[in-house]
């Protein structure tokens, strides 16, 4: 019988990586849909250590390349079960330094790519009454961040795009949740200026910077057949830095 597969967009990154290994954990095969880079593939053979996983090249800003992306998925490992939007980037400055193509970038990938990615592999996971779509927000999209007017306005945007999927797919045995990391230790935070990530850290009433397995957990969770009754929400896992009900 095929073991389920879970395409994980940004898979080849920090949090992509560790989700497709909480995920392998949890009976999925993972298939992480990225940018194409040697180097980064056999970093994440390695972390999967042998187990039944793969990879895809694609640009999430790129429809045909997405509809190739599950189609890929489907013939090479299985039905598709659970999608993961993770891709994303930043290209911040304040709204006064901000170029259009930061912009639109922003957007592309963090709003356009859940999009793309959500709309071919949904087609299966309806048909087959069954499917996990959960898409990565962001702390900033919640509170807003000075010089990320376009990330924050994306992952906002994210959170809903995910409630309105989540009302259109909830009677097909699909949800559709967001899970709003706060500071996490990976490529994206080891880029922030060292003075104003301590300070961040400071912050924190946990009293230190998230790890990709905090949030893979998390999202492994809501993939689980127990987790049906969840959908439309969006789930923080910050740390304590923000707190809301
Ligand atoms: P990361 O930079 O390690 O990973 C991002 C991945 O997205 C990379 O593998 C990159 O190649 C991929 N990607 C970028 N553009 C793409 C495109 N056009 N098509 C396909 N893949 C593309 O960063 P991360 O911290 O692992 O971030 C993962 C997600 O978590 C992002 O959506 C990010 O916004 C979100 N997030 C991260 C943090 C954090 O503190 N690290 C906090 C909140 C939210």
């Amino acid at each position: 019988m095929n073991m389920p597969v879970a395409l994980v967009t940004g898979g080849l990154g920090g949090l992509g990586t560790a989700i497709c290994i909480a995920l392998s954990r949890a009976g999925f095969v993972p298939v992480a849909v990225d940018l194409p880079e040697a180097g980064r593939v056999a970093r994440f053979r390695e972390a999967l250590q042998g187990h039944p996983s793969g990879t895809i090249d694609c640009d999430v800003t790129d429809d045909a390349a997405c509809r190739r992306a599950v189609e890929h998925a489907e013939s090479g490992h299985g039905p598709v079960a659970v999608l993961v939007n993770a891709a994303g980037i930043t290209r911040d400055a304040t709204l006064r330094k901000l170029e259009p193509a930061h912009w639109e970038d922003v957007m592309r990938v963090n709003l356009g790519g859940a999009y793309h990615m959500s709309r071919h592999a949904m087609h299966g996971m309806v048909e087959r009454g069954h499917g996990r779509i959960v898409n990565i927000g962001s702390i900033n999209g919640q509170t807003g961040q000075f010089g990320q007017t376009n990330y924050a306005a994306a992952k906002a945007g994210l959170h809903g795009f995910t409630m309105s999927l989540a009302r259109e797919l909830a009677a097909k045995g699909v949800t559709v949740n967001t899970v709003s990391p706060g500071y996490v230790d990976t490529e994206m935070t080891r880029v922030i200026r060292e003075d104003i990530r301590s300070r961040i850290v400071a912050s924190i009433p946990v009293g230190r910077i998230g790890q990709p397995e905090d949030i893979a957990r998390v999202v492994a969770f809501l993939c689980e057949p127990g987790a049906g009754y969840i959908t439309g929400a969006n789930i923080p896992v910050n740390g304590g830095l923000f707190m809301s009900f």
